[in-house]
């Protein structure tokens, strides 16, 4: 698939997650926490705080496919980053989403629940208008300065720098 950078360089890449985990492509704000196995960063297609994708460095899509040390890895990981997230950016509630029939490969969106979400319901239906809704009416200067502030502090906290 083609994927064009910030930079305006188009470049073909055969799995996006991997682009992103290897390092082939940089996220815009870096890799939030990077371990052995996984790399998070934020999902820059969508202008929300706080919206982390964590992603498995090895090209899987089913969940058992994940091996031991993954599994105790991913686990840690993900609790580490929703700690992080209730922390820095006093998010109360989290969803979590991952298709395994993905065109890229293992990774989970998690997703923070703001008031201004409410009106889109609350059920596993919501999340598409909610991400939509933010990339056609959020792109503006003011909210993109805060996702990238949430993200250097959740970057900050979980990195203890
Ligand atoms: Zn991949």
């Amino acid at each position: 698939m083609g994927v064009l950078l910030s930079n305006g360089k188009n470049i073909e890449v055969d799995c996006l997650s991997c682009a992103l985990t290897s390092g082939v492509i940089e996220p815009e704000g870096g890799a939030i926490i990077e371990t052995e196995h996984f790399h998070a960063h934020q999902d820059v297609a969508y202008p929300i705080k706080g919206l982390i994708i964590l992603a498995s460095k090895r090209h899987i899509k089913g969940f058992d496919e994940l091996n031991e040390a993954e599994k105790i890895d991913y686990i840690h990981l993900l609790t580490k980053i929703r700690q992080a997230q209730r922390t820095v950016l006093n998010i109360k509630h989290v969803y979590y989403f991952y298709n395994e029939d993905t065109s890229h490969h293992f990774h989970t969106w998690m997703v923070p629940r703001y008031d201004w979400m409410d009106e889109f319901g609350r059920s596993v239906e919501s999340v598409r208008p909610i991400l939509l809704h933010a990339r056609k009416h959020m792109n503006d200067e003011k909210n993109s300065k805060e996702v990238l502030h949430a993200l250097a502090a959740l970057t900050k906290e979980l990195n203890g720098k």
